[in-house]
């Protein structure tokens, strides 16, 4: 890897991968994000008026038909599913959709809807796994044809916008969001064991092979605060009975090289210490204050495509002096995931962003052209359980890129970064 990482650690509010699945990942594309007030996270069009999630088109009709699989975003417990409705609607009033709500760790929920009929997959009550298969992506409920709307739900339950962008406060909720139009990464959080091969103490030198022993450990980040693991890694315990201030020393590879520290012993990133991660560099050297008792991880990385020996040693100083206090960076996250991102307007009413359609309520669709997604959904409906179900929001326009038509009357969500206003038009 060839960044020097700022040691910032970020809050691990939730770490999602693309929802659509391996197999498929090259066959989906955005449609329409979430409207951040008339504008989309980067400020751009490709959202439309109300519209609380993310779309993901998938090859259209013949995409459906072939099949697109939908995979759970993060870990969590299905709290809802629906399944058995009709799934080739295009007139966004086709009643409830397929659909499967997770949650989470930290009480956020996900929404998957519009899935293909009898494809969903899971069950209330079960636990599901980062990339678990969920279903497959169709247009049933209020859809005008297949993909997959993916909404991302706060405690509290209104719709949050997962991206981080000039027009949507962060934190992102993406692993890696990547490029405005594209599509987020699709690898999940690695929160297993290091796998620690040996043990280094202080003044002790390790030699050894970097093929011989250790373990492929996948992160989908690499940054000494979000998860160093990126390919082959081979971790080793460290532990001092005393305090010491330790300099690490990691040599002799014929190749590019990186170091982690963490003092934990799982892999998810949260226990950052610190890293050394220069470009190009065969050799790295970090230093860092270890506490008595402490029991730390340090993690060898880069070396893809290289077999070679290298030397990895640890120098320890004045342990436990004052001068060694820890001036590098928090172990802990400095922020927690209600710090950011979050909507702070307590006047807004959750249940009208249920939008449950109401008997009798269509609202005029345009058709979606020119994008191949086959359409575009109106906003969904409410989750069972989720409380009574508010007012169905018009769609004034359809995704797919398209500039901002008219409004078709009745609600319009509207806001910044997350704040919303209930706004009547004419
Ligand atoms: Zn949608």
């Amino acid at each position: 890897m060839n960044l020097l990482v700022p040691l910032v650690l970020a809050a691990r509010a939730q770490d999602y991968r693309f929802p659509g699945a391996d197999e498929h990942y090259g066959a989906y594309y955005p449609t329409a994000y979430y409207d951040e007030g008339g504008r989309d996270w980067a400020c751009g069009d490709i959202y439309y008026g109300g519209h609380r999630g993310s779309d993901y088109g998938a090859g259209s009709w013949a995409g459906m038909d072939e099949g697109r699989n939908v995979v759970a975003a993060a870990e969590g417990t299905v709290v809802a599913t629906n399944d058995g409705e009709y799934d080739r609607c295009t007139s966004a009033d086709c009643g409830e959709a397929n659909y499967v709500i997770l949650e989470h760790a930290n009480g956020r929920r996900t929404w998957y809807w519009h899935l293909k009929q009898w494809s969903v997959a899971v069950s209330p009550g079960q636990w599901v796994s980062c990339g678990q298969h969920l279903g497959q992506v169709g247009s049933s409920g209020n859809s005008t044809g297949p993909h997959l709307h993916f909404e991302v739900r706060e405690p509290g339950n209104y719709a949050g916008d997962p991206f981080d962008g000039p027009c949507s406060a962060p934190p992102t909720y993406w692993i890696d969001q990547g490029a405005y139009g594209g599509l987020p990464g699709p690898s999940c959080p690695y929160s297993g064991p290091c796998n620690q091969v040996a043990t280094l103490s202080c003044g002790q030198t390790i030699s050894s092979a970097n093929n011989a022993g250790g373990a492929t450990q996948t992160h989908g980040v690499y940054g000494c605060g979000s998860g160093p693991w990126s390919g082959p890694e081979i971790a080793y315990a460290f532990t001092t009975p005393v305090a010491e201030n330790v300099t690490l020393g990691l040599t002799g590879l014929g190749g590019d090289v990186d170091m982690f520290v963490l003092n934990t012993n799982t892999c998810d990133g949260s226990g950052a210490v610190t890293c050394s991660t220069n470009p190009d560099a065969n050799e790295e050297w970090l230093a860092f204050d270890a506490a008595a008792g402490g029991v730390y991880t340090i993690v060898l990385d880069g070396w893809v495509g290289t077999v070679s020996g290298f030397n990895l040693t640890a120098y320890c100083t004045g342990g436990g002096s004052p001068g060694g206090e820890d001036t590098s960076t928090p172990t802990e996250d400095t922020a927690t995931p209600t710090d950011t991102g979050v909507s702070t307007d307590t006047t807004w009413e959750p249940t009208d962003d249920a939008a449950a359609a109401l008997p009798g309520e269509a609202t005029p669709v345009l058709e979606a052209g020119g994008c191949g997604c086959g359409g575009d959904d109106a906003p969904d409906v409410a989750s069972p359980g989720d409380g009574p179900p508010g007012r169905r929001v018009p769609i004034d326009q359809v995704g797919c890129g398209g500039g901002t038509g008219a409004f078709a009357g009745g609600l319009f969500v509207a806001g910044w970064r997350r704040r919303r206003r209930r706004v009547n038009r004419p």
